[in-house]
């Protein structure tokens, strides 16, 4: 980042100025989502926020090593007290927060104090795995399905705040305006909700978003997380995002739909061989990206059969129980079903891209298909059932190693055996409860 290109934003963050003011904002929050799948935030007041446009604001690189619960590790890359980082928000998605009055928000992305990009960033591995498809001539669309569970305040227990069953009316008439509210404060912030509903788990609910640019889906998601909780805040009530929130209940899941594209044509509707090779890509490379988008302890509570997690390696159409469910139609896509909402939202788009890519290059094929409830037939492989499995695989994997670059992949590896070592003792209850208000 030359000096030109520092005034450049620098002038632009100063036209936001007077808008931002009408509008009441206080402060711009700068958010980036760390190894363990937290999203973490420094903040400027709205007169700094050209200077930090410009100059990005001061950030350690030690949360790389930051663990879930705010646990530090050492890792082969990252950790200890020295250095320090800017994060420079993203002008082009600078969002007034209607779940937060006086607040505004934007993703930040993580350059070193030259101002080049820093190689560890997550949000940069996302635009580099879209810039290199972009190079073999397609581009993704993605969005991410957000499950949620909202409970009653002043305990860390889990006491749901409807009571409504699954899928039934009574709970949006019980939490009406709560629903309400969270559908305008979305659509303020201009994001293309397609729809809202009770999901199966008590007091669960599902929000699903438009297919946008890969990138542009990790943000949403992380908005849209963000939005949810505040809203649910605003409302009394505390929303959880964990894979687990009760033992031996059905778990929040966090799917990724994603198609690929050439020009204005999506190469899933009737399933183009491009489609299939990336498809086939992902399948290839599932369990290793276990390790990304199933990242916690808590994932492996839920990645279990016969609850809707995917917790197979294997795909079908419109199939529920494995990892991958192809949907056909105008907006067909592959769903990644295993993936849960403590993964890193950027990390799953660079990862899944970068395995996708693999399966072009190598004009893989699709297997077969498995078209019943796996759980019924002999042989069907399991997705790792185990962190400590996910880690292996992800770590032999060298496509994902690649995509993410030796010391990111390096540093991944050790946040994920540092949430094992931690908790090796912890029983799936004990997990369920550190995990439950994290994410
Ligand atoms: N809650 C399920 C999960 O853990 C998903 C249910 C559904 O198919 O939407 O992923
Ligand atoms: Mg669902």
């Amino acid at each position: 980042m030359d000096s030109a290109e520092r005034d450049q934003l620098f002038d632009r963050a100063t036209e936001l100025f007077d808008g931002l003011n009408a509008r009441d904002v206080a402060a711009i929050a700068l958010t980036w989502v760390d190894n363990s799948g937290i999203t973490r935030v420094k903040s400027v007041p709205l007169r700094r926020f050209a200077h930090a446009a410009a100059w990005g604001v001061g950030a350690s690189p030690v949360f790389d090593v930051f663990l879930f619960d705010d646990w530090i590790i050492t890792g082969r890359h990252a950790g200890g007290p020295v250095g320090d980082l800017r994060l420079h928000p993203d002008l082009d998605r600078l969002t007034v927060l209607a779940g937060q009055p006086g607040w505004a928000w934007a993703p930040a992305d993580r350059h070193e104090q030259d101002g080049t990009p820093y190689a560890m960033d997550q949000r940069g591995a996302a635009k580099r795995a879209v810039a290199r498809l972009a190079e073999l001539g397609f581009a993704a669309k993605a969005g991410f399905e957000i499950e949620w569970v909202v409970g009653r305040p002043g305990t860390d227990d889990f006491v749901p705040a409807c009571q409504g069953p699954a899928y039934g009316h009574t709970r949006q008439v019980e939490l009406s305006d709560y629903c309400a509210d969270l559908l305008r404060a979305l659509d303020q912030q201009d994001i293309a909700v397609l729809q809202l509903h009770p999901e199966y788990a008590a007091g669960q609910f599902e929000l699903s978003t438009e297919p946008e640019d890969a990138v542009g889906a990790a943000d949403t998601a992380v908005l849209v997380k963000e939005t949810i909780r505040a809203v649910s805040a605003r409302h009394g009530m505390r929303a959880s995002f964990s894979p687990k929130v009760v033992v031996g209940g059905v778990g929040n899941g966090g799917h990724l739909h994603v198609s690929l594209w050439r020009g204005e044509t999506n190469l899933f509707v009737d399933m183009a061989p491009e489609a299939s090779a990336f498809s086939a890509g992902v399948l290839a490379h599932l369990p290793g990206l276990c390790a990304i988008g199933c990242p916690s302890l808590a994932s492996y509570l839920r990645l279990v059969p016969s609850h809707w997690a995917g917790a197979y390696s294997a795909w079908g159409t419109e199939n529920r129980e494995t990892g991958l469910r192809m949907i056909e139609g105008p907006g067909a896509n592959l769903e990644v079903k295993c993936f849960d909402l403590t993964a890193n939202p950027y990390l799953v788009i660079a990862g899944v891209l970068g395995a996708g890519m693999a399966g072009l290059a190598e004009s893989l094929t699709l297997p077969d298909p498995v078209t019943v409830d796996p759980v019924t037939l002999e042989g069907v492989p399991r997705l790792p059932t185990t962190l400590v499995d996910a880690v292996e695989e992800f770590e032999k994997d060298a496509v994902l190693v690649e995509t993410f670059g030796a010391e990111l992949a390096a540093t991944i590896a050790d946040v994920r055996r540092g949430e094992i070592e931690r908790y090796k003792d912890a029983s799936p209850q004990g997990i369920a409860n550190v995990t439950r208000w994290r994410h």
